[in-house]
């Protein structure tokens, strides 16, 4: 499969600016973007497990370029849904679509190998991992270290793409019922407050979750340091980042792709995904709509309705 992806980069590659993919980083359990102007920088393309950023959070950034992109399922709602907000040019971009067989989180990985220092080596066959450091082989099932999002996926193929390249993989689920919501839900409600002051507490206030969000575009009107209007203050305390998640996840109803990568981003792994995850469930509840699958719909939220077919406020 990744023969044939490079052979269809490579063919593109002279119509376009260059291609965005990944590569491998500064250690074989570390992929990285890469970005692929030149055939030969087709040759350090990588496609596995570890290919976990989400490469749509340049798109915006690059309006005027013709630029390809490698997506998985969960990359590719997210270009879906920059096609829709019109915050990418639909003739500005072609996709190459991969069938995803799930990414790992990094945090549990390195609960199993421990902290050795650099990575020499990682192998995935069958859905199992093997990965070496210190000349030691830590062997893993994919399933026990993948990211949460993967547990609950929907759609592993690109929904969106002008290459598709590869078989089609299965869906883990067919419908998400958000299950992973309910053991936090099940506490009171002091015991969720307690929770969310905890975790604000630690938190750095260094935007990685705003800055690796797709579809997280204010940049530098951003609510969390704009001083008119003056939302949030700079302050260091709880309430004012609890305030700016908030508004991040308010931003997001709607259009949030469940990429994960706010989480995945976060340098302390606080758990932000949750909040976005609830908002996705109102959203989806009240409009039976998911964002990003269908790149010439509006967001409910970005439209206008006298009657909302789910809410019928006119029946009250
Ligand atoms: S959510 Fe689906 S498409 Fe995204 S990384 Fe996981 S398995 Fe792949
Ligand atoms: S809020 Fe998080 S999960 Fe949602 S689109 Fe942004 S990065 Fe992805
Ligand atoms: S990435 Fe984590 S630490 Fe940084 S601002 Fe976001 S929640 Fe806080």
């Amino acid at each position: 499969m990744l023969d044939q992806l490079k052979e269809t980069i490579k063919k593109a590659l002279p119509e376009l600016d260059f291609v965005m993919g990944w590569g491998m980083g500064f250690d074989a359990l570390h992929a990285t973007p890469l970005f692929m102007y030149e055939p030969e920088d087709v040759d350090k393309l990588v496609w596995g497990p570890l290919n976990i950023q989400n490469l749509a959070t340049y798109l915006p950034s690059l309006k005027g370029k013709k630029v390809g992109i490698v997506v998985k399922g969960c990359d590719s709602r997210s270009v879906a849904e920059l096609l829709q907000e019109k915050l990418v040019n639909r003739d500005e971009v072609v996709i190459f679509g991969m069938a995803c067989q799930g990414t790992v989180n990094l945090t549990k990985v390195r609960e199993i190998v421990g902290n050795t220092g650099l990575v020499e080596d990682v192998k995935y066959e069958n859905g199992k991992l093997t990965v070496t450091a210190d000349g030691q082989p830590h062997e893993m099932l994919l399933k026990d270290v993948r990211a949460d999002k993967c547990g609950y996926c929907r759609f592993p193929n690109a929904v969106i793409s002008d290459h598709f390249v590869g078989e089609e993989r299965a869906p883990q689920v067919e419908e998400d019922t958000f299950e992973d919501l309910k053991e936090f839900e099940s506490q009171s409600f002091e015991e969720r407050r307690d929770f969310w002051m905890k975790e604000m507490d630690r938190c750095l206030r260094c935007y990685a979750c705003r800055n690796a969000c797709p579809l997280c575009v204010c940049r530098d009107h951003c609510v969390a340091q704009s001083r008119d209007p003056h939302w949030v203050s700079q302050q260091d305390g709880i309430r004012d980042k609890f305030m700016f998640q908030i508004i991040h996840a308010t931003h997001m109803a709607g259009r949030c792709t469940n990429c994960g990568e706010c989480e995945r981003a976060c340098p302390v792994d606080i758990p932000v995904l949750l909040l976005k995850r609830s908002f996705n469930r109102a959203v989806k509840n009240t409009f039976a709509y998911d964002a990003g699958l269908d790149a010439g719909a509006t967001p409910p939220l970005l439209a206008f309705k006298v009657n909302e077919d789910n809410i019928k406020e006119k029946e009250w």
